[in-house]
């Protein structure tokens, strides 16, 4: 279960990239070139990769900006970042945005569609592969999602 994440980042940005362009939404992917495989169950991060664009692409206004990114860390793990310039989560909701079926503020997702799983599903997945996902959001502003997955061969450095 060797999976190449550069190629299934590509992907997912493909999928998006109708989407995006329907909102006037630019996204973009920033992959470090000597990325090593992951250790996973590509259909599980596939389905994380869906929540967390889905997510951006929801909560971003036309117009907006999604990057995504994707870097080896000094400690051996490969973190995956997705960042958008949307509506963002206020400080007080940061805290159960996990939790399932929470959602911000019922009436700003009302007419979004979705149930609210779509990150707790996502945490359990990540944690299953022992990794780690949190959340930094300033409200109005934007919101980063990231994650880390364990490379194939673990070595760690310092
Ligand atoms: P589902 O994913 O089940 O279709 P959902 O998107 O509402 O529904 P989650 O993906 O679990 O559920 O997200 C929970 C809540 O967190 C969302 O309702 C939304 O309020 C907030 N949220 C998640 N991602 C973002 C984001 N990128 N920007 C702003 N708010 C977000
Ligand atoms: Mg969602």
């Amino acid at each position: 279960k060797a999976i190449n994440l550069t190629n299934m980042l590509e992907d997912v940005v493909d999928r998006f990239s109708f989407q995006c362009k329907q909102k006037n939404i630019q996204i973009s992917l920033h992959a470090g070139r000597y990325l090593p495989h992951v250790y996973a169950d590509r259909d599980k991060i596939d389905q994380v990769l869906d929540n967390l664009v889905s997510n951006a692409v929801k909560y971003t206004p036309d117009g907006g900006k999604i990057s995504v990114y994707a870097k080896h860390r000094a400690n051996g793990m490969i973190e995956v970042a997705i960042q958008d310039t949307g509506i963002g989560i206020p400080k007080k909701d940061l805290g159960r945005i996990f939790e399932r079926f929470y959602r911000v503020d019922k009436a700003r997702s009302r007419n979004m569609g979705g149930t609210g799983l779509g990150l707790a599903i996502a945490q359990e997945i990540v944690r299953a592969h022992d990794g780690e996902i949190w959340i930094e959001s300033e409200y109005q502003n934007g919101t980063t999602i990231s994650f880390t997955l364990p490379p194939c061969e673990p070595e760690v450095i310092g």
